[in-house]
């Protein structure tokens, strides 16, 4: 299953060229504050970690485009007097890209939370494994989803802020990408520190390998970090991606590089699983 939860700027669908199946427009919960039953406790303020509603006296302001949704404030109000309101926060797309499942999340332009709208992905793709079908009406196209999730290939936000790690947290594995430059190798590090506390296997993929500086290569012997495939710098891979091919199609003679790479997931995997067994027995 490949989804894409790069939800600011989605790419994934101009290489894949799914056929979306099913569409859904999605919001958050914001609190809307009835002055009238309100009796200015600040509890609701008290509780808010991203301090989108605030008491000043007997007047109580909320700023929606701070909320996250999370239902706090709703849940300790005890006057009951706030009540939920939606701010959209953009769709969820599902569908097939060929034999492989396909969701997408796309940020509402103008909306600055992408972390809810992944939560929301990430929610839907487990509902739909559990039920066999895409959640929601009845009239939906049922999903063909296995009994167990699938192997899922994530496309994560670049960075290591909210967005990054949203995508990254439940994963088993984690594909660092970067290029040998000192920008690149700052932005790894980063990476790779803020990644590590997950206590998963991280790898490196190297784009544009036969540039810049071989520090990168130096930092990843030293830290332990494995490169797991290298992507030369050549105009045709450059061509293949401008115009929204896969470059393991289109250039044959670098395909055993991404088929490395898959097969090298597949192996940690499969050591995973059997570790796993192993604890069970
Ligand atoms: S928790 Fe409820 S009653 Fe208390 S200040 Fe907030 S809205 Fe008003
Ligand atoms: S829903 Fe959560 S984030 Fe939004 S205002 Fe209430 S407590 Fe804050």
């Amino acid at each position: 299953m490949a989804v894409d939860l790069d939800v600011e700027e989605p790419n994934l669908h101009l290489f894949l060229h799914p056929v979306v199946e099913h569409t859904e427009e999605v919001a958050i919960d914001i609190p809307i504050v009835d002055e009238s039953t309100c009796d200015f406790c600040r509890k609701c303020a008290e509780i808010c970690q991203f301090k989108a509603i605030t008491v000043f006296g007997d007047i109580v302001l909320t700023y929606p485009e701070m909320c996250h949704g999370c239902g706090g404030c709703m849940a300790v109000c005890p006057q009951n007097a706030i009540s939920a309101g939606k701010r959209p926060l953009g769709e969820i797309l599902h569908g097939k890209a060929g034999k492989a499942g396909f969701w997408m999340g796309r940020l509402r332009v103008g909306e600055a939370m992408s972390p809810p709208l992944m939560r929301l992905v990430k929610q839907r793709i487990g509902q739909a494994a559990r039920s066999g079908s895409a959640p929601g009406s009845a009239e939906r196209p049922a999903v063909d989803l296995p009994d167990i999730l699938p192997d899922i290939l994530i496309d994560a936000p670049p960075g290591v802020s909210c967005p990054a790690m949203n995508a990254v947290m439940d994963a088993d594995v984690i594909v660092l990408v970067t290029e040998p430059t000192p920008f690149g190798l700052y932005d790894l590090k980063l990476a790779h520190e803020a990644f590590e506390r997950l206590h998963v296997p991280m790898g490196v993929v190297i784009n544009r390998s036969d540039i810049g500086t071989l520090d990168t290569r130096t930092y990843c012997r030293e830290r332990g970090l494995d490169i797991w495939a290298e992507i030369p710098f050549e105009r045709s891979i450059a061509e293949a991606y401008a115009t929204g091919k896969i470059v393991a199609e289109t250039e044959p003679r670098h395909f055993d590089r991404f088929r490395g790479l898959a097969q090298t997931l597949m192996d940690i995997d499969m050591r995973r699983n059997r570790q796993q067994e192993g604890n069970h027995a």
